[in-house]
């Protein structure tokens, strides 16, 4: 059988940031996390991250932190990665055949990556310097474990077809035949 993937690019992408930015469940996640800056205001759209000249591939968003005049860090941008994003939905969710299962997907994936950063703000409104949070290398920074945690926590209560989908993100699990499988039995109960 000819399989064809569905694809998505960078306009896509951006399109459903702002969708899901000027939606009702990021709102609440901004009260429920007593953010107090206009995030709508702060919010960047660019291919791919760019460090020293050079392009990082796979970083899909990033809160820009910058010192203020009361020597308090604060967010100057949050930075999303168009490109980025739609390479990696691209290659990972690449077995996803079912066009609204896909499409559900991005949705929950780009929700993931917004309130990830939200607990980023959230981190620095609080007192978190960026200082601080380069102490420890990414892979164990504390911060970048309370981010993935408590986007997890939010978006897994919402039915166990997201769930799932959040968890696989989070531990970056590929999507093997059985996941597929899984994936589309709690895809057809939950809708
Ligand atoms: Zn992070």
């Amino acid at each position: 059988m000819a399989m064809h993937s569905i694809s998505t690019n960078k306009s896509n992408i951006h399109h459903i940031i702002e969708e899901e930015l000027n939606g009702s469940s990021i709102e609440n996640v901004i009260q429920q996390f007593g953010i107090t800056t206009d995030v709508l205001s702060l919010v960047k759209f660019e291919d791919y991250r760019k460090e020293d000249g050079y392009t990082i591939q796979d970083t899909l968003a990033s809160c820009i932190i910058s010192p203020n005049d009361d020597q308090v860090d604060v967010v100057s941008a949050i930075c999303f990665y168009t490109e980025a994003i739609s390479d990696k939905i691209n290659v990972y969710f690449s077995k996803i055949s079912d066009v609204y299962m896909h499409q559900k997907m991005v949705h929950i994936f780009i929700q993931f990556i917004i309130m990830h950063e939200l607990v980023h703000v959230q981190q620095i409104q609080n007192g978190l310097t960026l200082a601080e949070y380069r102490s420890t290398r990414y892979r164990d920074n504390p911060h970048e474990q309370h981010a993935n945690i408590e986007a997890q926590r939010i978006l897994s209560q919402e039915c166990n077809f997201q769930s799932k989908v959040v968890d696989l993100i989070v531990t970056n699990t590929s999507i093997t035949n059985p996941v597929h499988y899984e994936l589309r039995e709690l895809y057809t109960i939950d809708r």
